[in-house]
């Protein structure tokens, strides 16, 4: 029989992608349930499901921040077994910490972490009696190291990262499999909704040092960023599947092979510091020098760049 996969947070980017491309295995081998909080926005992904929709994709509402939103869509759910769980839904929040609000960080904290939480320990039972199951977690490349403005994104993912890592330990006495996917940039609306969020933030209380670093240091490279490096996501959703197709996947899977150096700076000096002070020096003295210094004279583009294209 296919395994009933559930994915959170697919109104968009990899969610959705991932919906489409599991709902399209030519083995048949799942049965999709893609969920979104807000079910007025389906529309892109049922354009994109295409035949599969009321086949081998459903779509159902599912907030991961309400257990009534939760318990609503499990009872949905013939059976109420969930054989693979995908917690893809996640909040960015980027900024001069002093400018941003406890609020803010609680509610990606909600979303990212406890929403997780939340759906595992609703699904885990069922899970637990069967016998078997895999838990997925979109975490990111900042769940294993810091990057600054992102303070509390990171957080959220190193969250992820320690709770998933402890559990999978317990769960393999069910096996029961637990990957946390870690991508690097992702192009997907993910960034156009931080941009947007900061080109109306003012930051009060944050002095100017600080917002200049932001604004002329960090931006520009975070963008040049997305633009070398950034994967699509469809890109990451191929990862994904490939990782729910095994018969025994791994703990951890980063998708994209051009960030692993900066990843592999941590794993070689476990004190930290290379890792702190390259990401410094790279943000603070080559970035200047590189994008912003040494631009082509004839015509102002950008002709020396950190991250080859
Ligand atoms: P996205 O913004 O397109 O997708 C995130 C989805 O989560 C959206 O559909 C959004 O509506 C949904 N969501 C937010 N709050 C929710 C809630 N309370 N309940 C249900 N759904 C909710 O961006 P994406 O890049 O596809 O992000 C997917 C995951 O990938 C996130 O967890 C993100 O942290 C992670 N990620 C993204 C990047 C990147 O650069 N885009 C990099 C690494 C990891």
């Amino acid at each position: 029989a296919p395994r009933t996969v559930l994915i959170s947070g697919c109104s968009s980017g990899i969610g959705l992608e991932l919906a489409v491309q599991l709902a399209h295995d030519h083995r048949q081998r799942y049965q999709v349930v893609a969920t979104m909080r807000d079910l007025g926005k389906k529309g892109t992904l049922e354009e994109a499901a295409g035949d599969a929709l009321g086949q081998t994709l459903t779509v159902a509402q599912l907030d991961v921040c309400s257990d009534e939103s939760v318990a609503q869509c499990l009872s949905c759910i013939q059976g109420g077994e969930v054989d693979v769980l995908v917690n893809n839904a996640g909040v960015g929040l980027v900024g001069p910490l002093e400018g941003i609000s406890l609020a803010a960080m609680q509610n990606v904290f909600d979303t990212n972490f406890f929403g997780a939480v939340r759906l595992v320990r609703a699904v885990l039972p069922g899970m637990k009696r069967r016998r078997k199951g895999h838990i997925v977690v979109v975490s990111s490349v900042m769940g294993l190291q810091g990057v600054l403005f992102n303070e509390a994104y990171a957080a959220s993912k190193f969250a992820l990262e320690g709770f998933f890592e402890s559990l999978a330990i317990q769960l393999l006495q069910f096996n029961i499999f637990i990957t946390l996917v870690e991508p690097g940039p992702v192009v997907t609306d993910f960034e156009g909704k931080l941009l947007e969020q900061v080109s109306t933030a003012e930051f009060p209380d944050t002095d100017p040092d600080t917002l200049r670093y932001f604004w002329d240091f960090y931006l520009p490279t975070s963008k040049e960023l997305f633009h070398s490096v950034g994967q699509s996501p469809q890109d990451v959703a191929q990862v994904i599947v490939k990782v729910i197709g095994s018969t025994r996947p791994p703990l951890r899977r980063q998708t994209n092979a051009r960030y692993t150096p900066l990843v592999t700076l941590k794993a070689v000096d476990p004190s930290g510091s290379l890792y702190v002070r390259t990401t410094h020096c790279l943000l603070f003295r080559w970035t200047r020098l590189l994008n912003l210094g040494l631009r082509c004279l004839a015509c102002g583009c950008l002709r020396f760049r950190i991250w080859p294209r």
